[in-house]
């Protein structure tokens, strides 16, 4: 009965030699879902065991590059698979148009249906829901129209309390996102920059670790992530500390590394 999550880029716009841009990989009871997809999505997919053809929907935040330029080729690596069935999409708008323009313009269309559904990024709504699980959208505030997503473990014949994710990238702190997450388990948050460089994080609509800090703190989170380092940081563990020093509970999105939310007792009112 997993809940987990694999990071597998923590980067952000600009290339570092160490860092691949954002993409995770959430795995809810063996389903998996991919959260935003930088640039070589597919190949860190492999790196980290989970078959591209095992997603079973796509989350988008929004249509910056270091979020979404992994995206074309991941499908076009499905067609070569052969999938057949099709692949659910969710993001702002201007993501449909740009599936639109690979699957009109690029003259090999691949045989499975991309099934887009657009997020309103203003509002606070389910998404999509199966089985096991709800997404809600969480607004957020950059510099293009962006939106956070809150995945809710559904109840489970056992009554186990049920688990939470929410991912925050990206984003100017937002206390508003930190209430419509409120008692999530594991929240990611984006820290770009160190709090020295806050004016920059202002100027391009970031935050910093310790204003991730203050939002997990405020959102009342079990644990935090912090990720989508700008390449001007080699030592990471000076954003971890920075974000401790305000919420303890907090580390590194480490490329590779995988953060689970154990299953908790159940409730024996229940
Ligand atoms: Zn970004
Ligand atoms: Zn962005």
């Amino acid at each position: 009965m997993r809940f987990e999550v694999t990071i597998l880029g923590n980067g952000s716009a600009s290339p570092a030699a160490d860092k691949h841009q954002t993409a995770h990989v959430l795995n809810v009871r063996e389903q998996f879902y991919l959260i935003d997809c930088g640039e070589g999505t597919r190949s860190r997919l492999l790196r980290v065991g989970v078959s591209p053809l095992k997603i079973r929907a796509v989350f988008i935040s929004h249509i910056h590059g270091d979020h979404i330029y992994g995206l074309v080729p991941l499908i076009s690596s499905l067609g070569l698979a052969g999938k057949q069935t099709p692949l659910k999409i969710f993001g702002p708008g201007a993501v449909g148009r740009m599936l639109d323009f690979f699957q009109n313009e690029f003259g090999q269309p691949v045989d499975f249906e991309l099934d887009f559904t657009p997020v309103d990024t203003t509002a606070h709504r389910l998404v999509y829901e199966n089985r096991s699980m709800e997404v809600w959208s969480v607004p957020l505030r950059h510099r293009t129209p962006t939106t956070g997503y809150h995945f809710v473990e559904k109840p489970d014949p056992h009554n186990h309390p049920t688990r939470s994710y929410a991912y925050l990238s990206d984003t100017l702190p937002s206390p508003k996102a930190a209430g419509l997450v409120r008692g999530v388990d594991l929240m990611y948050h984006e820290a770009t920059f160190a709090h020295t460089d806050r004016r920059l994080a202002r100027d391009t609509g970031h935050s910093t670790a310790t204003e991730a800090a203050r939002i997990a703190l405020k959102a009342g989170a079990g644990e935090l992530i912090i990720g989508h380092f700008s390449s001007r940081y080699k030592n990471l563990a000076l954003l971890e500390d920075e974000a401790r020093a305000v919420f303890p509970n907090t580390r590194v999105a480490a490329e590779g590394a995988t953060f689970s939310v154990p299953l908790k007792k159940a409730d024996p009112g229940l």
